[in-house]
């Protein structure tokens, strides 16, 4: 519990601090229970950052969690929040929400799909719609259990405009935001055009036209890409053949779109699709260093390496309505991610990954 961690003002001395746009001169900085700030008087520890980069704690917008045990993977990589994009179990969810030392976890509720759909058929999704008329009850019933997210399943099977219109209008009018898994041409049309929030993953079978990359800019949606899911789900055929039966996905068509999305200006979110589940038909998919490799990825398929670190801090907390989050900025949480000296992202993505210390909400994580 919070209140049993004894109370003690840190000092982080000779650090650079990567302030959304720039890595700074090295500087001080203080952790203060929670929070940051600039004002090291009376810290008791004083800790030697050794003139190393000062990241805010990563997040990951897109992860599926199952096991408590999965948040000390993801905190010893840095990932200080973490976005839960769908919910099977709401006792669970709710216990990984905020461990103290640990992952800070936001939640989608269970996923609206449409029965006998690829994802109902071959992931076992059951929050089943199958006419407008039940959205309102089906979305009360995502936030009245303590979601931060309303989820919906958009596929070449799945919903048709009146259904998922009518479940994006309901989270609007409840007050929440929400999330569309799409994957696909067929799918992305639909869910473009309900105007939901945040679209996830982006069409690896057929590229995003420019067109629709402005229409998406236009109605201020933004996209989580999810090309490390695609990376793993595109080598391997059996696992291609059970997510997309009928379709061939390829990674450079998701490329294609993510390009096209950034010529349009549309914000840009890194996150992972990664999973926890012990028996995961996707092999090499583990949380927490995933998130590093989907920076590697972004980074490849074109973005500038500052618009990569932007995608995993600043933005995701803007796009997520997070508060305290994604900078380091007096008052915020003490999230935060120290690099060896000598590692610098901004010049080169994959040393985000050369991690000298970790805090989240001020608590350090145990040296590993
Ligand atoms: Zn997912």
């Amino acid at each position: 519990m919070p209140s049993s961690i004894p109370y003690r003002k840190t000092a982080v001395l000779n650090v650079r601090i990567f302030d959304g746009w720039r890595i700074g001169e090295p500087t001080n900085i203080a952790i203060d229970g929670d929070s940051i700030t600039f004002d090291l008087r009376n810290a008791r520890n004083i800790i030697d950052g050794q003139g190393g980069v000062l990241l805010p704690g990563l997040i990951d917008s897109h992860i599926h969690l199952s096991q408590m045990a999965s948040l000390e993977t993801l905190i010893s990589y840095g990932v200080t929040t973490a976005m839960n994009m769908g919910c099977d179990n709401y006792t669970l969810c709710a216990a990984l929400r905020e461990q103290p030392g640990l992952t800070s976890v936001f939640n989608a509720g269970q996923a609206a799909v449409k029965p006998n759909s690829t994802h109902a058929t071959v992931f076992g999704a059951h929050g089943y719609v199958t006419s407008p008329s039940q959205a309102e009850e089906f979305v009360a019933a995502v936030f009245g259990n303590g979601s931060d997210y309303m989820k919906l399943i958009s596929e070449s099977n799945g919903f048709g405009q009146d259904i998922h219109d009518a479940l994006v209008n309901a989270t609007h009018a409840q007050g929440g935001v929400s999330m569309t898994h799409a994957q696909d041409h067929a799918g992305y049309e639909v869910a473009v055009a309900s105007r939901t929030d945040g679209l996830q993953h982006v069409p690896y079978d057929i590229p995003l036209t420019q067109e629709m990359a402005y229409r998406i800019r236009r109605q201020r949606q933004f996209v989580t890409p999810t090309l490390n899911i695609a990376r793993i789900t595109v080598s391997n055929r059996t696992v291609e053949a059970i997510i997309s039966p009928d379709a061939n996905l390829t990674l450079e068509a998701g490329i294609t779109s993510l390009q096209r999305l950034l010529y349009a200006g549309v914000p840009i979110l890194a996150g992972t699709d990664a999973n926890d589940l012990a028996d995961s038909f996707l092999p090499g998919d583990v949380v927490g260093k995933t998130l590093h490799e989907e920076l590697q990825l972004l980074t490849a398929a074109g973005m500038s390496e500052v618009d990569v670190l932007r995608a995993a801090t600043v933005v995701p907390s803007y796009w997520h309505n997070l508060t305290r989050r994604g900078s380091i900025e007096e008052g915020y949480r003490a999230d935060l991610l120290l690099l060896k000296p000598g590692a610098d992202p901004l010049r080169n993505i994959s040393q985000t990954l050369d991690i000298a210390r970790v805090w989240v909400g001020g608590i350090e994580h145990a040296a590993y």
